[in-house]
């Protein structure tokens, strides 16, 4: 991976928003016992903004003079990334504000992107704690090194249509990801909690899958303008949700599901290593499903297996793994949970694509 230094055009200037709420409460407590003095030793100007609510960060994000900053960094779970993410694309200039280098301190439950981009910088060290990881990512930080990261776009039913950079999750995983949330005070070990209290009551889930294989060309970043100036992001490969997916994509035949994510990081959390092969930047959606009638013994083994990356080595056959462009989900179970980046967005019908590097992440 190809990795430049902007970062390093002193003085860089770096907003670290932090969410004094996320994981067990302690963010600000993280911050000042184990980041502040890297920072200041490093010559690393900051500003801190503590946020007040959720979607405050959005709000921010989407005024903010955007010139006035080199980075934004955000102190939470992956919940805040996906506030600001959001925030950035919400803007008349979404094109220049998303190539903002964005960063990422460990300070929630769910810190599947810090995770990985630990991974995607030190291959073979593992660690022990969140704050071993907190560490890694603060000397990320510090050194500066920015890539490119790819964003899905996701459209749901109601024809909203938000930007994801970690995952989409219906069934097991998305259950999971919600009904743990009353465990954040516990800390990341909330996925295991939630996995254990899932298992006793494995549920199928109907829906309809399809996906466009990763097989095509690379796909380019088309805009369109909407009259005005301002430039819209298109989706070139999806078709209306209520038309049927065009004849190049692979219609998955089974519709009873134990579970579908869709991941383009390497980590889902911190210790669930879901895409072993995935980049940033690659430029893929990696798809896996689970088909029902798989036992529960078995999918326990599959998790396990997945803190060192080896599900797809268990020989399941239940389990499937696709490299993808766009996917499409329509659930057929009347409720459900849907989440994308860990949030829970409206349940029904969903579709999405990969847009190859257009966000920039600050990694190792
Ligand atoms: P965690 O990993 O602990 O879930 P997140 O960063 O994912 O931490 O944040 C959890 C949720 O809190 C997200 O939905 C986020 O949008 C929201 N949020 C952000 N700032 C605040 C705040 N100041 N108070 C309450 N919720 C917030
Ligand atoms: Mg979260």
């Amino acid at each position: 991976r190809r990795l430049e230094c902007p970062l390093h055009e002193r003085p860089c200037r770096v907003m670290i928003l932090v969410n004094p709420n996320s994981g067990r409460g302690q963010a600000l407590q993280l911050f000042s016992g184990h980041v502040q003095t890297m920072l200041t030793e490093a010559s690393v100007p900051y500003k801190l903004v503590i946020t007040e609510a959720k979607n405050h960060a959005r709000e921010l994000v989407r005024k903010v003079d955007l010139t006035q900053w080199d980075a934004l960094v955000i102190l939470s779970g992956d919940g805040l990334l996906f506030e600001v993410i959001n925030g950035l694309m919400d803007r008349e200039d979404w094109q220049q504000a998303i190539q903002t280098p964005l960063g990422i301190l460990p300070g929630g439950s769910g810190n599947a992107l810090a995770a990985s981009v630990h991974h995607y910088s030190f291959p073979s060290a593992g660690f022990s704690q969140t704050k071993e990881l907190l560490l890694s990512c603060g000397f990320m930080l510090c050194k500066g090194l920015v890539g490119s990261m790819d964003l899905v776009s996701v459209h749901l039913s109601s024809r909203q249509r938000l930007f994801s950079f970690l995952s989409i999750a219906w069934g097991f995983v998305a259950d999971v990801d919600v009904e743990s949330e009353k465990y954040r005070h516990v800390g990341p070990i909330r996925f295991l909690m939630g996995t254990l209290v899932r298992l006793a009551t494995l549920r199928v889930y109907q829906g309809r899958l399809a996906y466009l294989p990763n097989t095509i060309s690379k796909t380019s970043v088309e805009t369109q303008s909407d009259g005005n100036t301002k430039a819209l992001l298109l989706d070139s490969l999806l078709p209306s949700l209520d038309e049927p997916v065009p004849e190049s994509w692979t219609v998955v035949k089974e519709e009873d599901f134990v579970l579908v994510l869709a991941i383009y990081q390497s980590h889902l959390a911190e210790d669930l290593w879901a895409a072993p092969g995935a980049l940033p930047d690659d430029g893929a959606i990696h798809l896996f499903y689970v088909v029902a009638g798989i036992s529960r013994p078995a999918l326990l083994r599959l998790f396990l297996a997945m803190e060192k990356g080896g599900h797809l080595d268990c020989g399941c056959p239940y389990l499937v793994y696709e490299k993808v462009k766009a996917f499409r989900l329509e659930p057929l179970t009347p409720q459900g949970m849907i989440a994308v980046d860990g949030e829970t967005v409206e349940y029904g019908p969903l579709q999405a694509q990969v847009h190859p590097g257009i966000a920039r992440l600050i990694s190792g």
